[in-house]
């Protein structure tokens, strides 16, 4: 008996549209072959809906997403919407789903294929099979802390203000997410703060390591200060599983992370909320990556980040482990067989374009179903 998903499909401007394309032909090969059959509502957002609403999110779009088992993203923006007033913005529209969905928790996770492993900037034996998450707390910390702002002194000066704020429960939420993540993949925490110079730090700490003893024992913590974290992103990232870290310093060690896997092409992301009333946790998939105006309509971007995406809804939306991994396993393949599109490139490989790489993916997933 199949089970009907409700997916959102919004995907957006420029390179959006042709990589949720391939994402597009994936899902319905799902429908054909898998147990998993999905409902599927597409609208358009960011520039796309400016251009034909006057708005880059419209008030059905937003209740769609809200009443959504899951979002699936492309990306929006362009520079033919870079003069539009800043509430115009397509990048407005990601903003205001990711506030009013509520999502709090941010999945970045850096793999590193082994066929892409000279793509690092890092030495292949440092990053060679390397599987991490960082887990950055989306909605709280110095981005939106109160007091902030800035004001002139009576001296003339300028003086700004922002204010890192967390309360248990911000930190309980995230931090429990992180745990149940672990338990899911390497059993491993690392909780990521300054406690030794921060308040919230201090706090923070605590809150996991309270909430660690109470529900998640078996699950192995750490703690380590942002700085060095970031120096052991770049030294020993195998000794991670999940990272838990706060707004501001997930900002950061999240790219570092990223980049770690040498690609924007590759790089998925999950962004996930609080379980509501009908016991169902909003979330919205994305690939790292923006709108890349430079390609457009070439034909060339890579897929594989809006795929791997969309593998991750497969996985945390509707606990689809098997399905999961049988994309994340054809890409594998179809890296390995020396296929790659420009922006993953390397000498002695074979340049495809994105149609032909979502026939390649299509054609492994059929290999590895048979
Ligand atoms: P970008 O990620 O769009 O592009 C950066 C570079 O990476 C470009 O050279 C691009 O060609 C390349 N690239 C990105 N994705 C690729 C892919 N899948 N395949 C191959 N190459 C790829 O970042 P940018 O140029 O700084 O921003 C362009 C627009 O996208 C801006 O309007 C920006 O605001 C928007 N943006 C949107 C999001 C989002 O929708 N969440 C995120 C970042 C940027």
């Amino acid at each position: 008996m199949k089970t009907n998903k409700k997916m959102l499909v919004l995907a957006g401007d420029g390179i959006g549209p042709e990589v949720m394309g391939q994402v597009r032909r994936v899902v319905d090969w799902f429908d054909r072959r898998r147990a998993v059959k999905f409902d599927i509502q597409e609208s358009l957002v960011g520039g796309a809906s400016y251009d034909k609403h006057g708005t880059p999110l419209t008030d059905k779009t937003l209740a769609d997403a809200l009443s959504a088992d899951a979002v699936l993203f492309g990306a929006v923006g362009g520079p033919q919407y870079d003069a539009l007033p800043f509430d115009k913005r397509p990048e407005r529209a990601i903003l205001a789903l990711r506030k009013e969905m509520g999502l709090f928790a941010n999945l970045r996770p850096a793999m590193v294929f082994d066929a892409l492993v000279d793509a690092s900037s890092l030495k292949p034996e440092v990053v060679r099979g390397l599987n991490i998450m960082i887990l950055r707390e989306l909605t709280g910390g110095v981005y939106f802390g109160e007091p902030r702002g800035m004001e002139k002194l009576p001296d003339g000066q300028r003086r700004a203000v922002d204010t890192q704020v967390y309360t248990t429960g911000e930190i309980q939420r995230i931090a429990r997410v992180a745990f149940e993540l672990a338990k899911k993949r390497g059993n491993k925490v690392c909780s990521v703060e300054k406690s030794n110079v921060m308040w919230t730090g201090q706090l923070w700490r605590d809150e996991v390591t309270k909430l660690h003893g109470a529900e998640f024992p078996k699950v192995e913590l750490s703690h380590m200060y942002a700085d060095n974290c970031a120096m052991q992103l770049v030294r020993n990232p195998k000794q991670f599983d999940v990272i838990v870290t706060d707004n501001l310093f997930g900002d950061l060690l999240s790219d570092c992370a990223a980049m770690l896997t040498g690609s924007l092409g590759m790089l998925p992301s999950a962004s996930l909320g609080a379980v509501d009333q009908q016991g169902r946790r909003r979330a919205l998939y994305e690939p790292v990556h923006g709108s890349a105006p430079d390609i457009v309509g070439k034909n060339m971007a890579n897929p594989i980040a809006e795929l791997l995406s969309f593998a991750m809804l497969l996985r945390y939306s509707f606990d689809l482990q098997d399905d999961a991994r049988l994309i994340e396993n054809a890409v594998e393949k179809v890296l390995a067989s020396g296929m790659r599109t420009a922006d993953i490139m390397s000498p002695g490989a074979a340049k495809v374009s994105t149609v032909v790489m979502g026939d390649a993916i299509l054609r492994e997933l059929d290999k590895q179903a048979a």
